[in-house]
């Protein structure tokens, strides 16, 4: 037998708040109607249909009005949407059911509850009165109501709760005002209510710690090596600041270390960075930032066996250095001159870098200097360009081979500039275009234009016996009037028959040597007279044996190459520019063998493989994988990271 019993709450007023306050003598705490739910989660039906707002609207609001009694206390209840009804009554039927009605009350809404004889609420319907004006979330004006601020006040009502004597607070028989919205927020006074209903259990309302990374930033990256800062905070609403009990966890390092602040490297890669904290109630909270820390420099010493050229175009041996093979056969390590050696083959053989010389014997490295040495054992072919046999009668140099031995063993090849070398060195200062063995005499077709006999220590003019022929790309004939080198040749022919190219760092060459130290970009033959645009952006004039500032008189245009205003704030060579232009005018260029130049010249001996631009300095990456700042008259090594 169930006894039931229905009860009538005289609810939100509004607009009799003076009278209200006049009447009221006392003001006492929370109240409440002496019946729970049986359950700790309460359904109800929403029937949307109203004269204001739209369906969706309506439904958000009352929503909105359920949650403050869950999410604002620590309530074991929990008000939950069961969906639309198409209720309109205030009857028993076991259904929870809010609604508007279109008619006329002094209330702004009502809430009736049943309850069986246990004492356990069964029933609660919800009528809002709709000569008030309702609103959902925003835009009210004049009288008008929130749908939710309303709503708040009667849930508590559905669940338990009288009205209050406490002014201010939702459970207050009156609303403070048109448009209000204070009543969303519960006081201390609903809060307590609530709780003597439904009282709090300790373990499902335990919350788990807040945790938050303040360094470093979300997405930092790092030099490898370099040691990184960490830096939190985490705080729980049971166990207070757990700042110091922060566990740090990297993706690829793991465990990291602990506490508010930490400081270490990491591995090189992309870090998911993990701080995280458990409370007592053993929930835990956590936040993560990526890191990102850049790849060692690779200094790993290259394969047993490799060879340069053939396999790779240097060598790194187990000390770090690079051993490369620069102009004139020269051997590098680090881009310097190796104690003098020249060589046409540098191999990494039983951690020993061997040199094939030009001498065809091959050398041993000790460290400071060289010893006759073939590597052992496998491997230390000659291979590919080196022959110690001499070569066919009729050989010439570039035209049918690229290197010539006479029979004396030695190689003659045409280096840099157009210098004539014997076994990797200049060979009594002859330069040519064209290198003849013939009848067992090495003959050189000179940059001036003659035949030149080796004499086994000098040079004596004199042609070959037959079959010397000057062909291909040299000409004896002066250049045309106007002839632009690079623009229009390769090279130009004065009336005197010499020869100007420009060569490596914009060095100006007649005849392949230096020109009186003129460095530039461009030489135009004008009026019979040779110009050069220099590198600081003059024209200059040649006297014969020396520079003379001076313009040709027409058709000397700077043209294309050539910049004097100073390079973009960023600028690398060689990625995107070839050159840099400083704030000084000076011209920056990578020359052979990674020399760094400046105006064409060897600037403070520095050797690197980039130029970079950065805040009005110049810096290069050196061949020792270094970063180094140039000071103006030298460099200053800063490390591996690049500025
Ligand atoms: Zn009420």
């Amino acid at each position: 037998m169930m006894r039931q019993m229905m009860r009538r709450v005289l609810t939100l007023a509004f607009g009799l708040v003076a009278i209200l306050f006049l009447l009221r003598i006392d003001v006492s705490g929370y109240v409440t109607n002496g019946h729970t739910w049986g359950t700790n989660q309460v359904l109800y039906y929403v029937n949307p249909t109203n004269i204001y707002i739209s369906n969706t609207a309506a439904i958000s609001a009352f929503q909105n009005g359920a949650y403050p009694w869950s999410s604002q206390t620590l309530a074991n209840i929990q008000l939950v949407y069961g969906g639309t009804t198409n209720g309109t009554s205030l009857t028993l039927n076991n259904k929870n059911e809010v609604f508007f009605r279109n008619d006329s009350s002094s209330y702004v809404g009502e809430t009736y509850w049943w309850y069986d004889y246990t004492g356990h609420l069964v029933d609660a319907d919800m009528v809002l009165h709709e000569n008030w004006q309702y609103y959902a979330g925003s835009g009210c004006t004049g009288s008008g109501i929130y749908v939710e601020d309303v709503a708040v006040h009667e849930f508590g009502h559905v669940l338990g709760l009288g009205h209050t004597g406490v002014g201010g607070a939702t459970m207050y028989p009156t609303m403070p005002g048109a448009c209000d919205m204070t009543q969303m927020t519960l006081e201390s006074d609903d809060i307590s209510g609530i709780e003597s209903l439904y009282p709090p259990t300790s373990v499902s309302k335990n919350t788990a710690p807040t945790v938050s990374i303040s360094a470093p930033g979300n997405g930092a990256s790092f030099a490898n090596g370099v040691t990184i800062s960490f830096a939190g905070s985490a705080s729980d609403s049971q166990d207070g600041n757990m700042t110091s009990s922060i566990a740090w966890t990297s993706s690829i390092d793991g465990a990291i270390g602990s506490g508010g602040t930490i400081s270490r490297s990491l591995s090189a890669g992309s870090h998911v960075i993990t701080a995280s904290a458990r409370d007592s109630g053993g929930l835990t909270g956590s936040t993560q930032i990526t890191v990102s820390v850049a790849a060692p420099v690779s200094l790993t010493a290259s394969p047993d066996g490799t060879v340069v050229p053939t396999t790779a175009t240097q060598i790194v041996d187990n000390n770090g250095a690079i051993w490369t093979i620069g102009p004139s056969y020269s051997i590098l390590r680090n881009g310097a001159s190796a104690a003098g050696g020249i060589g046409t083959k540098i191999q990494w053989q039983s951690s020993t870098i061997y040199v094939y010389g030009t001498d065809s014997n091959w050398w041993q490295w000790t460290g400071s200097g060289w010893t006759k040495g073939a590597p052992p054992a496998s491997g230390g072919t000659t291979g590919g360009t080196t022959s110690t046999t001499t070569s066919a009668d009729g050989t010439t140099v570039p035209t049918t081979a690229s290197q010539i031995i006479d029979n004396t063993g030695a190689v003659w090849t045409i280096g840099a500039s157009s210098i004539i070398l014997r076994n990797g060195a200049p060979a009594a200062g002859g330069y040519g275009t064209k290198i003849y063995w013939k009848s067992s005499t090495i003959y050189v077709w000179g940059t001036d234009s003659n035949w030149w006999q080796w004499t086994g220590s000098g040079w004596v003019k004199g042609a070959p016996p037959s079959g010397g022929t000057t062909g291909g790309t040299t000409s004896t004939t002066t250049s045309a009037d106007g002839t632009t080198v690079p623009t229009t040749a390769s090279q130009i022919v004065d009336n005197t028959g010499a020869i100007w190219t420009i060569g490596a760092g914009s060095a100006i060459l007649r005849n392949g040597v230096p020109a009186g130290g003129g460095y530039g970009t461009k030489i135009l033959w004008q009026s019979s007279t040779i110009y050069v645009y220099g590198t600081d952006s003059n024209w200059w004039q040649w006297t014969g044996s020396g520079w003379v500032k001076g313009s040709p008189t027409t058709g000397g245009t700077t043209g294309g190459t050539t910049s004097t205003t100073a390079s973009a704030d960023g600028t690398m060579v060689p990625t995107t520019a070839t050159q840099i232009v400083d704030n000084n005018g000076a011209v920056w260029t990578i020359g052979a063998s990674y020399a760094i130049l400046r105006n064409g010249s060897p600037a403070g001996g520095g050797y690197g493989t980039k130029i970079y631009w950065k805040t009005s300095t110049i810096y290069c990456y050196g061949t020792d994988a270094n970063w180094y700042r140039w000071t103006g008259s030298s460099w200053v090594n800063i490390g591996p990271s690049q500025p």
